[in-house]
This record gives structure tokens, sequence and C-alpha cells, in this order.
């Protein structure tokens, strides 16, 4: 497997001075991105452009969200150590290994079999260990509710029913809400059927697929 060096190191240092820049200012969420060796969760021919702020594709059609907008879900997300943190979407495991950096335990959910066996082997492998899970995201994961925390990394076309189920209540849940363009959207449930709803412009994820197979 490829080394992490210095030079990966300075580079993380400058991505975070980067994301600072761009409005992230909760400084455990920076420290995560300085900790975590993005390069190796990429397919080797981007390895050179790791630390840049951009997304990459990591195969079955699904892609590494960039840096900004995990830093900035995981924000939203007011994470205290040792809460409960369902993730929908695991992909590489890039955002799985910023929340467990932020001291939470992860469950995971992964509807693309391929992405689901990779990254539940690699992530150990670096330190990482979470839940994974191979499954639809829109049940979510009830034997293991209730949540303290709900992240979706997929953008995703209403709110699941299911999901907000699973959430505590004075619980978080962020979702990039939309068809082509999503609206990244802070879920508070402040009641056992009350939510307040807060939007934060526009990102683009691929979509959150719903008992359709994509050829996998
Ligand atoms: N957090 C990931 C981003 C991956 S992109 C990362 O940091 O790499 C979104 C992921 O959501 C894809 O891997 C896609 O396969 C997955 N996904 C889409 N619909 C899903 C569903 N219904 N349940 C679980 N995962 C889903």
């Amino acid at each position: 497997m490829a080394s992490d060096t210095f030079r990966h190191k300075g580079l993380r240092r400058q991505l975070s001075k980067l994301l600072r820049e761009k409005g992230i200012n909760n400084e455990d969420v920076l420290r995560a991105i300085e900790n975590i060796p993005r390069h190796l969760f990429l397919n080797s021919s981007f390895i050179e452009r790791a630390y840049e702020d951009i997304a990459f594709p990591i195969g079955s059609g699904q892609t590494i969200s960039r840096p900004h907008t995990v830093a900035f879900q995981t924000e939203l997300l007011e994470l205290k150590k040792g809460e409960k943190v369902l993730e929908i979407g695991t992909g590489s495991g890039f955002q799985t290994s910023v929340l467990i950096e932020m001291g939470a335990k992860v469950y995971t959910i992964e509807r693309q079999k391929s992405l689901y066996e990779a990254t539940k082997v690699f992530l150990p492998t670096i330190g990482y260990s979470a839940k994974f899970f191979y499954g639809d995201g829109y049940k979510g994961l009830p034997t293991f509710a209730p949540f303290d925390k709900i992240i979706i990394t997929a953008g995703a076309p209403t709110i699941p029913e299911s999901l907000l189920n699973q959430l505590k209540v004075g619980g978080i849940m962020v979702i990039p809400l939309g068809e082509n363009i999503q609206i990244m959207t802070l879920i508070k449930k402040v009641a056992e059927k009350k939510v307040e709803k807060t939007e934060f412009g526009e990102f683009k994820f691929v979509p959150l697929l719903e008992n359709k197979e994509w050829g996998d």
C-alpha cells in the first residue's frame, strides 16, 4: 500500500488552511482533515491531486465528496465524543473516518456491494473502525436506533421518514435535499413529531437510490 509521508502531511495542512478560508471553523473538523491520509482513499491515478478540494470517482459510478463538502456536513452535525452516528452512503469511507476522528461511534450503510466490501476491509487497515452494513440506507438500521446524529452523503429527493424515526429527540440530521442540485439541509428533531429545518446553500451529490440496482 502507498505510504503517508511528511509531504502528504504538509499538503493536508495546506488543505486545512484552504478549508478555513472557505469558512470551516470547527477545530476538530480541521484536525480530522489534517490527520486522515485522503490519498490512500483514491485510485492511484488521482493520488497526486488528493489534497485539492475536488471530488473523484471511486468506482461503481460513485464519488468521494470534496473535502469542503465533507467538512461542511461534519461541522453541521455538532458532534460530541461518544455520540452514535448513522451514515448513509459509506462510499470510500473518507467521511466515515472524519466522523471517527471526531470521536463518534459510526454505523454506516452502503448499497453498492463492491464499495461496501472494499471499504469494510480498507478502513480498519488505516486504524478506523466502524460498523459496516450492506443495504438500503432509506431503511436505516432500526435495530440499532435511536441515533444521536444522522448524515446522508447522497442527494435525497425528500427526507426519508424512516430515518427521521430513528433519530433521537434533540438529534440532528444533515441531508442534501434535491434531485439535480441539492440544498444542504439541517434538520433538528425538537419533539417526537416536530422538526426544525435550516437550509445552507447548494451542493452537488450523486443520487440516493431506492430499490434500484446500478449494475452491481
Ligand atoms: N461519504 C462518501 C461519499 C460517497 S457518494 C465518501 O466520503 O466517499 C454516496 C454514496 O452513497 C455512494 O457510494 C452510493 O453508492 C451510496 N448510496 C446511494 N444510495 C444509497 C442508499 N439508498 N443506501 C446506501 N447507500 C447509498
